[in-house]
């Protein structure tokens, strides 16, 4: 059995192929990484599997297009999986109505399901599934959730009802091509639509009678054909997705609350200024000094040991100086900065964590930014800051 996953750029195709056949082909969100087409075996089965390129619609206008539609008319595949990002689904669901006129088993998945229930998105499968006639599938292809119920599907035989999807003129010239197509033709809905779009790639279909159905046909429009095709799909898109999505509430969680304080317009710097004053409060006044205390006190009797030492040993003066004002003065002020300076780091790493930095600099982005820099530099300069202050007290009191 031929598979072929058909869907938008970015909608998840190669992260479900690597999902359904376990290998690992370069996924990215940027349009256009899957260029070619790979191919590969669903584990545990014995379909094969192509992942094409990301495409909007059949028409033949851009690269991927033609190579996924190629694969389509030339290799004939038995199911095709529509990938559909379940968050777009309106623009998504504009190539489903063109696969749906294909003579081959279309089966819809809608993908990133968990991105889709995070921003409050229901989508009721059971009301698309009958309104596009065919089976509809919520899937995460990241996530790996409904991944078995796909693979029955692809099994599974099913009769899908053709959508008509298109006013009722429309329908009658289709309704008319078909009848000109050879009787044992592939695609003969979908190749109907192409003819009435005037495609290029289906010239050869083409039949003496054509030119006056397309004639009949376009009495009624302003535009061309191919144009009133496209509004009508895009409108039918529209129906669906008003029938089929409702936008929940979602639910206001503690952090959403908390973040409503802390990144409010006006309680964000002084929230800011107030946290950073604990900080420096705890770091400085707490844990400052009340060991440097006790670290000049230990320098101090440090200091008098040696000296104590340096005199019995008859040192000169000039060296009992380079020793206890040179060397253990420099080390004690070095010490004294390491109690602070490891609460600070510790005050920072809890604010990291908890998710405060990224949500200020987030807010001091737009201040930095005139600086050249991002709003993250705030933490360079919260310890750059701490570091002077620490190195100016150190001097102070030795
Ligand atoms: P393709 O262009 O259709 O092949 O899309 P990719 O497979 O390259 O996926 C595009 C981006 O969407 C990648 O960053 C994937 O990690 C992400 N992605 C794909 N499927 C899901 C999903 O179900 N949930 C989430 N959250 N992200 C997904
Ligand atoms: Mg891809």
């Amino acid at each position: 059995m031929k598979i072929a996953l058909v869907g938008n750029q970015n909608s998840g195709k190669t992260t479900l192929f690597n999902n359904l056949t376990g290998m690992n082909c370069k996924i990215g969100n940027w349009p256009g990484v899957t260029l070619e087409k790979k191919s590969g075996v669903i584990k545990g089965t014995s379909f094969e599997i192509v992942d094409l390129p990301g495409i909007y619609s059949l028409s033949p206008y851009t690269l991927e297009e033609n190579v996924s539609r190629d694969y389509i008319f030339r290799e004939i595949p038995d199911v095709i999986i529509n990938i559909v990002d379940s968050t777009s689904l309106e623009r998504s669901l504009y190539l489903t109505t063109q696969l749906l006129e294909l003579d081959c088993k279309v089966i819809v998945a809608l993908n990133m399901v968990d991105i889709a229930q995070k921003h409050g998105l229901f989508i009721d499968t059971h009301i698309l599934s009958s309104m596009l006639g065919t089976k509809v599938i919520e899937i995460s292809a990241l996530k790996g959730t409904g991944i078995d119920e796909l693979i029955q599907y692809i099994k599974q035989d099913f009769i899908e009802n053709k959508p008509h999807i298109y006013s009722s003129s429309i329908e009658n010239s289709i309704f008319a091509i078909t009848n000109y197509l050879p009787k044992n033709a592939l695609n003969k809905r979908f190749t109907a639509v192409k003819l009435l779009e005037n495609d290029a790639g289906f010239k050869k279909h083409s039949f003496f009678e054509l030119p006056s159905i397309l004639k009949l046909a376009n009495k009624n429009y302003d535009t061309d054909l191919e144009e009133v095709i496209a509004t009508e799909r895009y409108n039918f898109a529209e129906t669906l997705k008003i029938k089929a999505v409702s936008v929940k509430e979602t639910p206001v969680t503690k952090s959403d609350k908390i973040d409503k304080f802390i990144l409010n317009k006006w309680l964000a710097f002084p929230v800011f200024a107030i946290i950073m004053f604990v900080v420096y409060f705890v770091s400085v006044g707490v844990i400052g000094t009340s060991t440097s205390n006790y670290i000049s006190n230990f320098v101090h009797i440090c200091s008098s040991f040696m000296l104590n030492l340096l005199e019995k040993f008859g040192t000169s003066k000039l060296l009992i100086s380079l020793i206890l004002d040179g060397v253990v003065a420099g080390v004690g002020t070095v010490l004294g900065f390491i109690p602070q300076l490891t609460m600070l780091f510790l005050c920072v790493s809890l604010l990291e964590t908890s998710g405060y930095m990224s949500r200020i600099a987030l807010i001091l982005d737009r201040i930095f930014k005139k600086l050249g820099l991002s709003g993250k530099s705030i933490i360079p300069f919260i310890v750059g800051s701490r570091l002077q202050c620490s190195w100016n007290y150190g001097f102070q009191n030795y």
